[in-house]
């Protein structure tokens, strides 16, 4: 079977006219110079000639701010990747871009060269934010590059990130409530991380910049994961994707790769947690051999465990040491997780349950 997979570039830095407080592009991508357009064009059509599923996906330009490049530079790109696109090649080209960086005319290049989908980095939708992380733009900006791409017709997708410089709890409700209102088809929630040679950096090192506590950025991330999920905006990745290269410059913040898991299994966690303290009676005058059963939808159950299985040993620390057994459903929904205490068993078969309770996961109580 042919396998879905992107094929992505980062352009490095290259144009930008900002520094934005946070941003080494050349550490987070690797890279030091600009790809040529055709290092590009090989790498397109050795991943076509690689099997993969060119119909179902994209050539994506990260890193930089695309539409900020040289105009011929831009151009030299989007020509480099005609080739591959359509009937036998890549279903669509997808960019990252800022916010002041997409007038019609722009806009109307892209449709042209077969563009699909634009995501725009937007940070914070707290002018302050934006200010004292020298975004060099303001949430207006972002509000109306976005209508534009929307009526363009371009799958839209907004970039914010989370624990800036001078950004508040209020801040951070406040921004992905706003992304919401903009009504994405996706988002991507980049937790701060601090590099070595940028100016949050320095902030870091002079104390002046304190992050928020790693808890707190799973629970914002946890509830971002609910609200998202009822607007039916897809999270297309939580933390930052980083190569080797940039992990040497990281001097704080939120790196991990399983981030968008952790977050996950915190969600299934409060839920296990609410249900201890609801039958904390039963869990405390258990007979031997009784057990807690909690049941989840198919290749949900490592969520439920959570990282490390810490979310077996929180619960069980909670819940006077009961013994937690955790299963897979096939006829479960991918939200739903039941949760019952087994206090009998003959011959493998359960003979009595308690306190049933049937959740979902993503529903915020
Ligand atoms: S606009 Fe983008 S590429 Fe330029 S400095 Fe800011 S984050 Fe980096």
């Amino acid at each position: 079977m042919k396998k879905h997979s992107n094929v992505a570039f980062f352009i490095p830095h290259m144009g930008c006219p900002n520094m934005c407080s946070f941003c080494d592009q050349k550490a987070i991508s690797g890279e030091s110079e600009p790809p040529k357009p055709e290092y590009i064009a090989d790498q397109c059509r050795d991943s076509l000639g690689s099997g993969i599923d060119g119909k179902n996906s994209e050539i994506a330009f990260f890193g930089g701010s695309f539409t900020a490049i040289p105009y011929k530079s831009m151009i030299s790109y989007l020509e480099a990747v005609q080739p591959f696109l359509g009937e036998n090649g890549f279903s669509g080209i997808r960019i990252s871009t800022r916010p002041d960086a997409l007038p019609e005319d722009i806009l109307l290049v892209l449709k042209k060269y077969g563009v699909t989908a634009i995501e725009l980095g937007a940070q914070s939708m707290s002018d302050k934010v934006l200010m004292l992380n020298r975004r060099g733009h303001s949430a207006k900006d972002i509000a109306e590059a976005s209508e534009r791409i929307k009526q363009y017709g371009f799958s839209f997708g907004l970039q914010m990130m989370y624990g800036l410089y001078g950004s508040s709890k209020e801040d951070e409700e406040y921004t992905l409530s706003e992304c919401i209102r903009l009504k994405p088809d996706t988002l991507r929630i980049y937790p701060t991380v601090v590099l070595e040679g940028t100016h949050l950096g320095e902030l870091y090192k002079s104390e002046e910049y304190i992050l928020p506590s790693w808890d707190e950025m799973i629970e914002f991330t946890a509830n971002a994961i609910c609200r998202l999920k009822q607007e039916n905006i897809t999270l297309i990745r939580c933390g930052l994707h980083a190569e080797k290269s940039m992990e040497k410059r990281i001097l704080g913040g939120f790196y991990h790769p399983s981030l968008k898991e952790i977050a996950l299994g915190n969600l299934y966690l409060k839920k296990m947690l609410g249900w201890a303290e609801k039958n904390n009676d039963i869990l405390k005058n258990r007979a031997k051999g009784s057990f807690v059963l909690v049941e989840t939808a198919r290749g949900r159950s490592s969520l439920a465990a959570g990282h490390n299985k810490e979310n077996k040993k929180c619960f069980s620390e909670n819940a006077y040491g009961v013994c937690l057994k955790i299963s897979e459903r096939s006829d479960f929904p991918d939200e739903m997780m039941r949760i019952s205490f087994c206090s009998g068993k003959t011959s493998g078969i359960i003979t009595e349950t308690l306190g049933e309770e049937v959740y979902d996961v993503f529903k915020i109580t």
